[in-house]
């Protein structure tokens, strides 16, 4: 049951996207009509299996590098019967290489990498394809500087900035912000948009 997914990460205090931020990727998916999927950080596999679920044509690949994550991430998604719609890789997507070009790339993995993830794989999105990027908002921080406590937290909160001034200034790619979850960015070809 996907509860149980999410009663495990929310016991094990993994972060996993939430419930308003899930379901819009969800839509998002069926709405654009999206089939492929590149999704860099699987964390227990929960986005993976639910955009598996959207439709039975879905092809996902993720790729974890955390070696545990990765295993359970595995074995979830077999339990849940999607090993014939999701292809897990552990490696670091740093050095990820991939020939096939997807639909949408997700990235919601360490969030320090935001702008290397996104300029390594722009070049594997399809024609009129999305890039989409988790944890924005990093949990209100990025918002309000009195929420920044540790010294980490302050090192991500910037380059989460960095990464939305990166965003806001690539004039190849349309942006749009959306307040959803943890907050999200959808990034398209202006090309894409403007032909
Ligand atoms: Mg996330």
């Amino acid at each position: 049951m996907i509860d149980d997914l999410e009663k495990y990460a929310y016991l094990n205090k993994i972060p996993i996207m939430q419930k308003d931020g899930i379901e819009f990727l969800c839509n998002f998916i069926k709405k654009n009509n999206i089939k492929n999927i590149l999704e860099i950080g699987s964390a227990i596999g929960y986005s993976a299996i639910r955009m598996a679920l959207v439709d039975k044509d879905i092809k996902i690949v993720t790729v974890e590098k955390d070696i545990n994550r990765y295993n359970i991430a595995f074995n979830n998604i077999k339990s849940f019967n999607s090993d014939n719609q999701i292809t897990i890789l552990n490696e670091d997507a740093l050095n990820s290489n991939f020939s096939a070009c997807f639909d949408l790339i997700f990235i919601d993995a360490s969030k320090s990498h935001n702008i290397d993830f996104f300029n390594k794989f722009s070049s594997n999105l399809s024609k009129g394809g999305f890039i989409i990027t988790d944890n924005l908002s990093f949990h209100g921080l990025v918002e309000d500087n009195s929420l920044v406590k540790t010294r980490n937290q302050r090192g991500l909160v910037n380059k989460i900035k960095k990464y939305i001034e990166f965003l806001d200034n690539n004039y190849d790619f349309d942006t749009k912000y959306i307040n959803v979850g943890d907050k999200i960015s959808i990034s398209k070809r202006r090309d894409d948009i403007y032909e």
